[in-house]
């Protein structure tokens, strides 16, 4: 076993504190990477607080990994020593069930295994994600980071970057589509990326008027402060789709209406307690209420290349990991410009 530092919650809420853990040996099929930086997702901080339940702890967090191949198995094709890999929010899963079969492996459905706060194929050994110098993944589900990418800004696409482009590519947003951000976080910052990448006019919805220039500058075509409610009346019927990024329980209702015939609604933020839906805005222009989970392997590999193509990363502001703690009491604020970092170095 490799002794591997990291930082855990040791209960539910508890600080981030150090904690010595053991990574499997390297295996046939294994890859070693020595973790460079890692991404704090909102969904960190839900699972920390247990709030969507579950949670086991001591629970290392971290599923934007990126950093640097150190070792390899004997039976390992795709990557070399010294490149440098991306390990996303899964690290297994069944390999043989439709979904695992089309690529769809975050809708496994035996036991798709998350990066931490999961448990290996074998159903009891618990995983422990990226806060940490080290991990062991197999090769099928590890990516490349290509090197145009710097890889404290390369690391969050790794969930925030492909629950975005997923459900843009998968609802075909492009040219002559209006599309509505909801919240400019970690994921609302990569949706106006990829939005106006794919050629969509890019509004986005924030809760004050503290972001405006930032959704201007991110090259948003409009901003809609929700706190106003002329917002809402104003924009009735106005978009394609809107992808709602926003990690507090809120009125889905409202944004639906804001929808044309037809108008699709994604979300992917992923609130702890339920929200009203009311029927009417959904019947009465057949509109579509969908969710999305992360992306398969293939999928966040091409967002990757695309990513590398089209000069997309993410804005990011890289901390210790001493600081870890501050890091979710400001993201809990919405203060985060756009995502937090770690640079593992500071575990040393
Ligand atoms: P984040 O960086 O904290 O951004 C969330 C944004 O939501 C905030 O910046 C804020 O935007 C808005 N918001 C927060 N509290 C609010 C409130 N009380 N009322 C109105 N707006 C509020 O979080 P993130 O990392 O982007 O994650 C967002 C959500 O997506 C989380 O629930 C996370 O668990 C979930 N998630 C889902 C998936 C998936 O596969 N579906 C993957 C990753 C994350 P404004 O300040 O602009 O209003
Ligand atoms: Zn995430
Ligand atoms: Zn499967």
């Amino acid at each position: 076993m490799l002794p591997t530092r990291g930082y855990a919650a040791m209960a539910v809420g508890s600080p981030m504190e150090p904690f010595n853990f053991s990574r499997r040996d390297v295996g046939p099929h294994d890859v070693l990477i020595q973790i460079q930086y890692c991404g704090i997702c909102h969904s960190d901080l839900h699972q920390v607080r247990d709030e969507w339940g579950g949670s086991v702890f001591p629970l290392v967090p971290g599923h934007e990994i990126v950093g640097t191949v150190k070792q390899i198995g004997s039976a390992v094709t795709a990557f070399h020593l010294g490149e440098t890999a991306g390990v996303g929010c899964f690290v297994d899963s069944c390999r043989e069930c439709l979904p695992c079969r089309q690529g769809l492996e975050q809708y496994c459905e035996r036991h798709c295994v998350f990066t931490y706060n999961g448990t290996e194929m074998d159903g009891h050994t618990p995983t422990y994600g990226g806060y940490s110098n080290q991990i062991v993944v197999d090769e099928r589900y590890v990516l490349r980071i290509p090197e145009r990418l710097a890889p404290e800004r390369a690391a969050p696409l790794l969930c925030a970057g492909i629950t975005t482009y997923s459900p843009l590519r998968y609802w075909s947003v492009g040219k002559e589509h209006r599309l509505g951000v909801v919240g400019l976080g970690g994921l609302g910052h990569m949706a106006i990326k990829f939005g106006m990448a794919f050629g969509a006019e890019v509004t986005v919805f924030s809760h004050s008027e503290h972001k405006r220039g930032d959704a201007k500058r991110l090259g948003a075509a409009n901003f809609a402060d929700t706190s106003n409610p002329e917002t809402f009346s104003k924009l009735t019927r106005h978009f394609d789709v809107i992808i709602d990024t926003v990690s507090a329980a809120h009125d889905y209702s409202a944004y639906l209406e804001l929808l044309k015939t037809d108008g699709t609604m994604i979300l992917v933020g992923a609130p702890d307690k339920p929200a009203p839906l009311e029927a009417f805005p959904l019947i009465m222009r057949r509109r579509r209420l969908v969710g999305s989970m992360i992306g398969g392997i293939r999928e966040t590999q091409d967002m990757l290349d695309f990513c590398a193509t089209h000069d997309i990363v993410s804005d990011v502001e890289v901390i210790a990991i001493q600081q870890i703690d501050t890091a979710y009491e400001r993201m809990l604020k919405g203060d985060v410009r756009y995502r937090f970092v770690i640079d593992l170095k500071s575990l040393a």
